[in-house]
């Protein structure tokens, strides 16, 4: 296993290659065992970034690294119960909760681009909203990790448990990749994982209020997103 200071100095090639082959290596390994190769590999240039839909991965991680960063995205668009679950992360967890924003408030963007650009063109509003604020986010790490399941929907099978974040030019580790939705519920349940509130109010997941609605019968998780749109997802992952 590496040190920790190794990623400091490698290249984008070498931190590829790494991620390929622990892809490989660690497939068919344990949540945990692939958070403390993370945590390992990368150490304090590690990070989770969590939706607040529920806490399982900064959980998971704070199990193999001590006041890990778990890197949120405030939108200024989310469910008073989004907000209300990071903060009790913040205040129960053995973790440290990073709160990044867009550089424009909602009301900013309101003035400059006209009210609810979400409704009209919602990849603009996440690039503004998500994904430019996680890249600026993400800078000083050299890896991260998301709660991605390859059940939740199609775009996301073929999740690797370690990957090459290509767009970013990170790891990407997603622990519970090859995890269930009975699997999460079974964690959540032995460890006392705090859960967004709106998933006990027929959200499938849990996204900005304006693009997000409860599950009909036999959706799948993430059909609650963007519903009537053909996009799928916010551009994080993509
Ligand atoms: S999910 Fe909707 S409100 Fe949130 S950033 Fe994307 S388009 Fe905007």
């Amino acid at each position: 296993m590496r040190a920790a200071q190794e990623p400091d100095t490698a290249t984008a090639a070498e931190l590829r290659a790494l991620a390929e082959q622990a892809g490989r290596d660690l497939e068919d390994a344990a949540a945990l065992d692939i958070l403390a190769w993370a945590a390992a590999t990368f150490g304090k240039r590690f990070c989770v970034t969590s939706s607040m839909e529920d806490a399982v991965v900064a959980h998971l991680a704070s199990r193999v690294l001590s006041g890990v960063d778990v890197v949120f995205l405030d939108t200024g668009y989310h469910f008073p119960e989004t907000i209300g679950t990071r903060d009790a992360v913040e205040a129960v967890m053995d973790v440290n909760v990073i709160t990044l924003t867009p550089r424009l408030t909602v009301a900013e963007q309101d003035a400059a681009y006209g009210p609810r650009l979400h409704d009209r063109d919602p990849d603009r509003c996440c690039a503004m909203r998500k994904v430019k604020p996680l890249e600026e986010g993400l800078a000083g790490y050299a890896a991260w990790a998301t709660g991605l399941r390859r059940d939740e929907s199609p775009t996301r099978a073929n999740t690797p448990v370690v990957g090459w974040d290509e767009k970013r030019q990170k790891v990407k580790v997603s622990p519970i990749a090859r995890w269930t939705q009975d699997d999460v519920d079974a964690y959540v349940i032995e460890h006392g994982v705090l859960t967004n509130p709106l998933l006990m109010d027929g959200y499938g997941s849990v996204g900005c209020a304006p693009c997000t609605r409860r599950l009909l019968d036999g959706e799948d998780a993430r059909a609650g997103r963007w519903a009537g749109r053909t996009k799928t997802e916010c551009g994080l992952h993509g």
